[in-house]
């Protein structure tokens, strides 16, 4: 299912001169180019990776924009390391997206009169404000494209998939298509919405229960379409993509059609008599727009389909559940190997961050459920342990050497579940620091996957419970504490997530979010311990007329944390026992399918700590 992922995008260095020349004789004086597609998608396929093409650079979030006389690229913390060592300083000043946004970029540099372009498929009505209020002071004005003009100067440009499309069997979804349909319409009849735009993908993919390989690590099928208060649906898909099996898994009530076919259907919208409702944060602009001009009567919601997707029914869960054993038997192997040749010296000097990256997922596919990586691995040893996206390329890795840590964060696809787990591993003989650090993150960790709340509760309300243990010696991370997984589907899933801020979305029983405090030190090592957990009912915490109903935390990663780096004493009694517990449920789960070795070695890595 990862047939994308081999090949791999590529840049074009004359591409900004080309269309500076293209733009100039459109009478336009400079694009946005976001890295973004028509489906917001996380990970692109090839024929989308337009800021690469253009830019070079490879990062996961990022925008540039192209004037004629100057040109910029802006990027998040995350990436500016990055940038400067694939972006072409010369031709893209580069900017750090908190410092110069891309509108205050470009007010300082638009003259009144010019017309700024920007492709409609690609930009939210959200995401093109920022640029609105900006063009307009300037004097500007902002235009939409016809046709794309990256996509003019890109011959030989990736088409998409046109692989089969394959159906997400209800034994691991628990619910039919039909079921979903009819739960979502009742609550639009509810609200006299007589269609639903749904454009954001995995969505599409959970409400129709298919998938399919459109773009890498998520098994995503890339589409849009419209639900209707009847439970029927048109699916803007190419209709070659569905065999007989799947047509008839489809049923009679949805209809697919080609997707240039799509405008003739907003139109369809301005004629009836109820509402069309959209979802402001992932429609396309080029969608709205169409229904404003057809004179559809807009309402605008979040989508429908985020909080049931978000809330793992029963059948669901269990499947996650076997997933996670499933890799824990695949991350076990993978750890008892890398203790038996690395940690103990034998081959200290000859594996490298990418080896080990490959060792570890030969051992995940020798399943045959495993389907590919839910995302890149972060192998990173050492000082690349401290960069939190880092991704070992040939130019920066960097073999395992003695006397440091080494934090591998990793995850699979299953058809029954989609995994993302962080261990970090000491080698050799980690210094006392290293070990205060990392048992201050692991009882965060503890103290947050034990913590019971009441039902309500939002993430991040919870989320400093994790980094309270640093706190308290004025050390923190920069990264949100936790995020949803979704099934078989993307690896980062809202709408809930643990976080210093953000939508305050309640925590519900069935929800799978992770938890993956860290700390890194810059230079030196990065330390993160993450698992995946799932929200339960914890009843009520006592017997009184005003006691509230509790939910908590229930493990799905099954993986041995590295006891070498823990401080005994610096544990409190209750988190010493929600350790052993951990570890004795890694044990009676995974080691059942371990050869005798490596389960011997497992009994070792989990064994009790004493008190
Ligand atoms: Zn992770
Ligand atoms: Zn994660």
């Amino acid at each position: 299912m990862n047939n994308t992922i081999s090949s791999q995008p590529t840049f074009d260095a004359g591409l900004h001169a080309r269309l500076r020349e293209k733009l100039a004789g459109l009478g336009l004086a400079g694009m946005i180019v976001p890295h973004t597609n028509a489906y917001q998608s996380e990970y692109l396929p090839l024929g989308d990776e337009r800021l690469l093409r253009l830019t070079g650079f490879s990062g996961s979030a990022g925008v540039a924009i192209v004037m004629q006389n100057c040109a910029a690229i802006f990027v998040d913390g995350r990436y500016t390391i990055q940038s400067r060592a694939e972006v072409d300083e010369n031709i893209f000043e580069i900017c750090h997206l908190a410092n110069t946004p891309p509108g205050e970029w470009l007010r300082q540099n638009i003259k009144p009169g010019d017309k700024i372009c920007y492709d409609a498929w690609h930009f939210t009505p959200t995401q093109l404000g920022v640029y609105e209020t900006a063009v307009e002071e300037g004097g500007g004005e902002l235009t939409p494209v016809k046709i794309n003009p990256i996509d003019a100067l890109w011959p030989d440009r990736p088409m998409g998939s046109t692989s089969k499309i394959k159906i997400h069997s209800e034994n691991y979804s628990g619910l039919s298509s039909y079921a979903k349909r009819q739960m979502i319409s009742a609550s639009m009849k509810k609200s006299g919405i007589s269609a639903q735009i749904i454009s954001a993908s995995d969505n599409i993919s959970w409400l129709f229960n298919i998938r399919g390989d459109d773009v890498p690590y998520t098994p995503l099928v890339l589409g849009f379409a419209i639900l209707y208060s009847d439970a029927s649906a048109k699916l803007f898909v190419d209709p070659k993509r569905f065999d007989a099996a799947t047509l008839s898994h489809m049923g009679k009530d949805i209809s697919i059609t080609e997707p240039d076919k799509i405008g003739d259907a907003l139109d369809a919208l301005g004629k009836i008599d109820g509402k069309t409702r959209i979802a402001m944060e992932s429609i396309p602009l080029w969608i709205k727009s169409r229904l404003e001009n057809a004179g559809a009567n807009i309402v605008t919601a979040s989508d429908p389909c985020l909080l049931p997707k978000a809330t793992k029914n029963q059948t669901e869960v269990s499947n996650i559940r076997k997933a996670h054993i499933r890799d824990g038997v695949a991350l076990t192997r993978f750890l008892a190997w890398l203790d038996e040749n690395v940690v103990s010296g034998k081959m200290i000097g000859s594996v490298s961050e990418i080896s080990v990256a490959e060792k570890l997922e030969s051992f995940r596919a020798e399943h045959e459920m495993y389907t590919g990586p839910s995302f890149t691995t972060i192998s990173g040893s050492g000082p690349n342990g401290a960069i939190v996206h880092y991704r070992a390329s040939p130019q920066t890795d960097r073999m395992l050497g003695k006397e440091e840590l080494f934090l591998v964060d990793s995850g699979g696809q299953y058809p029954d579940g989609t995994t993302d787990v962080t261990r970090t591993i000491a080698i050799g003989k980690p210094s006392s620091e290293m070990k205060d650090r990392f048992t201050r993150v692991l009882k965060g960790h503890i103290r947050l996957s034990a913590q019971i709340f009441p039902a309500g509760t939002a993430g991040q309300e919870l989320d400093a419970i994790a980094r309270q243990p640093l706190w308290q010696i004025g050390l923190d991370y920069d990264h949100g504490t936790g995020h949803g997984v979704g099934q078989y589907l993307s690896v980062h899933e809202g709408p809930q997530r643990i976080a210093k801020r953000g939508v305050p979305v309640p925590l519900k029983a069935g929800m799978v979010v992770s938890i993956e405090p860290g700390y890194y030190k810059e230079g030196e090592y990065g330390i993160r311990i993450e698992n995946l957990v799932t929200i339960v009912g914890a009843g009520k915490n006592n017997k009184g007329p005003d006691s509230l109903e509790m939910l908590g935390f229930d493990v799905l990663t099954m993986a041995p944390i590295d006891q070498n780096l823990i401080e005994t004493k610096m544990l409190e009694p209750d988190e010493i026992d929600w350790l052993n517990a951990y570890h004795q449920s890694v044990f009676d789960s995974v080691s059942p399918y371990l050869s005798k070795e490596t389960k011997a070695w497992l009994a070792r890595a989990t064994a009790p700590i004493k008190k």
